[in-house]
């Protein structure tokens, strides 16, 4: 039988309020070794004295829940105990509840494993109890919730189902060739097969956008040294952040601020000046400065408007369709309205001044939500979503070309296991009862 744990479910510190929740067969008991009494009935807060069993000291008086398997979060017996936020209180429960037999301190996220493991919620699922605790944007929040709401578990199910008929069909036509079975079963699953692979290969071009909103947009601030780059990061992030000096080479390394723009999470990155002839560290600095930019999902090309209209070459060669270009130091050398860098309207700023700064925030916000923003679908959150998705993909443009049907079957399944390790779900015995349901193989 599984152990009973218990944690704190608040943060840790001072509170009006802490949770403790319980979750195994001895919650119940638990709940009785301290109050004196059974739990309250499920689902109905009640007011009880603590007491520790052992001295019979009163430890808080706090609001209990009781919420009997399998009706609750983990599927088994959960009780929680609202207890008044202070150290001292939640120590001594905790100290209490640690004395009674069966019982345990719960690691790190096994109340939702539990979830999982007693089929409360799928694997996506759980992950979006982690993203949605972690969210730090509304875009976030929002995400989180759709994902919680099983919606992206349930686009994989549905896929899998498919494929678990598709594979039905085709080991029916290796395994019962003598049976008085619809003919013509490979014609019939090839285009469930290549639907199924256009699905999943849009789904997978998405431009990664929810694993961006997840882990944050990625902008580099690049530029000749002295361009104001780093007194740009501050002007956005609105707090020194970054070190501003007149002396070329002062941003060595990369500098990270994060920010919320437009509800969606941006990590600005501060990247040393691109320039010829550095130290061997600043030489260092500008090679990450270089591969930040290959990795970033905007960048912002900062050139000086003193030096127009010579621009830094380095800086220029860095500027693609994920590019704002951006001209700072208007307030010292006023531009044509009719400049172009690139082929293109600079954004023209001052980071001392302010100037332009607006419109300069308006515009990274659209371009963050141009990549950021979900679409009507649901979007794959995770590397491991996408890790197991190509190899499905890989899985079913190999069975397709198949020429055997035993082979086209065995990438089949694997195709479909494939999409059972996102959500947790690798049975087999779904297939075998598909079998026999469509085709009354055998009695
Ligand atoms: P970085 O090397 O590109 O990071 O440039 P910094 O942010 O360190 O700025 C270099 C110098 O330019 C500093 O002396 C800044 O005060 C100055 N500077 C930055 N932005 C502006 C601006 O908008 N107007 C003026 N006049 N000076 C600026």
């Amino acid at each position: 039988m599984a152990a009973t744990v218990y944690a704190l479910a608040t943060a840790p510190g001072r509170g009006a309020v802490a949770v403790l929740r319980l979750s195994g067969p001895e919650a119940g008991g638990a709940v009785e070794a301290l109050t004196g009494r059974p739990p309250p009935p499920p689902r109905r807060a009640a007011l009880r004295r603590l007491r520790d069993p052992a001295s019979g000291e009163t430890l808080d008086q706090a609001l209990i829940l009781y919420f009997a398997a399998p009706s609750s979060f983990t599927g088994e017996d959960v009780a929680e105990l609202h207890l008044h936020g202070g150290r001292a209180v939640t120590a001594g429960v905790v100290a209490a509840l640690a004395r009674l037999p069966g019982l345990r301190p719960a690691e790190p996220g096994e109340f939702t494993r539990r979830a999982f493991q007693n089929g409360r919620m799928d694997l996506t699922e759980a992950e979006a109890v982690a993203d949605l605790v972690a969210a730090e944007t509304a875009a976030q929040r929002r995400q989180s919730l759709r994902q919680l709401d099983g919606e992206l578990g349930r686009l994989y199910e549905h896929w899998r189902a498919r494929l678990v008929r598709a594979l039905a069909h085709l080991e029916a036509d290796i395994d019962f060739p003598d049976e008085d079975l619809p003919s013509g079963v490979a014609p019939a699953v090839r285009p469930v097969l290549e639907g199924l692979r256009a699905e999943i290969a849009a789904h997978l071009a998405d431009g990664r956008r929810g694993e961006r909103l997840r882990e944050g947009c990625h902008v580099a601030i690049l530029g000749a040294p002295n361009v104001g780059k780093s007194s740009l990061l501050n002007a956005l992030a609105r707090r020194d952040v970054a070190i501003v000096s007149s002396r070329a080479g002062t941003t060595r390394d990369v500098i990270e601020v994060h920010l919320e723009l437009g509800g969606f999470p941006v990590i600005l990155a501060d990247t040393a000046g691109l320039r010829e002839g550095a130290d061997e560290i600043e030489a260092e600095g500008i090679r990450r400065a270089r591969s930040r930019a290959q990795g970033a999902d905007l960048k912002l090309a900062v050139f000086d408007a003193t030096a127009l209209p010579a621009l830094d070459a380095e800086t220029l060669a860095l500027v693609d369709d994920d590019t704002l270009v951006v001209v700072n130091k208007t307030d010292r050398a006023c531009l044509g309205r009719d400049v172009e860098i690139a082929g293109r309207r600079p954004i023209q700023v001052s980071a001392l001044g302010g100037g332009g700064m607006a419109y300069l925030l308006e515009r990274l916000e659209a371009a963050v939500a141009d990549r950021l923003a979900p679409g009507g679908a649901p979007t794959l959150t995770r590397a491991r979503h996408r890790d197991a998705l190509e190899s499905c993909l890989a899985d079913l443009t190999r069975a397709l070309a198949a020429e055997l049907p035993e082979l086209a079957a065995e990438d089949t399944r694997l195709a479909m296991r494939a999409l059972g390790r996102i959500t947790g779900r690798v049975d087999v015995e779904d297939l075998l009862d598909v079998i026999f349901r469509d085709f009354c193989v055998g009695k």
